[in-house]
């Protein structure tokens, strides 16, 4: 009989979810990467990958919950169907994200 061969499916994985390279702003836990969310493992604490149609790579992630904010990021669709451009900002209180436009002027 081979060695090693996944025999069952049902064990959980979760301990062997990747992880961001930064800490919990909030709490220094580790945050989890998973397919939909960014969650700490020691708080509440958890980012939605998925925002706006867009999905938040983990780098993005990084940045956010360091800096609590990103960069200008392209491709968002709102609801309506329309694409926008927009900065993402953390509400490190509450794990709230919201959009920041850029001003025109
Ligand atoms: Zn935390």
């Amino acid at each position: 009989m081979a060695k090693g061969t996944p025999g069952s499916s049902t064990k959980a994985q979760s301990s062997q979810l990747p992880r961001l390279k930064i800490p919990c702003p909030t709490c220094n836990g580790a945050i989890v990467v998973s397919s939909k969310v960014y969650a700490c493992a020691g708080c509440d604490l958890k980012v939605w990958a998925d925002v706006a149609s867009k999905t938040l790579t983990p780098t993005q992630a990084e940045i956010l919950l360091s800096k609590g904010k990103t960069g200008l990021l392209k491709g968002f669709k709102s609801k309506a169907g329309k694409s926008f451009d927009a900065r993402l900002v953390l509400d490190k209180a509450t794990g709230k994200v919201s959009f920041e436009f850029e001003k025109s002027r």
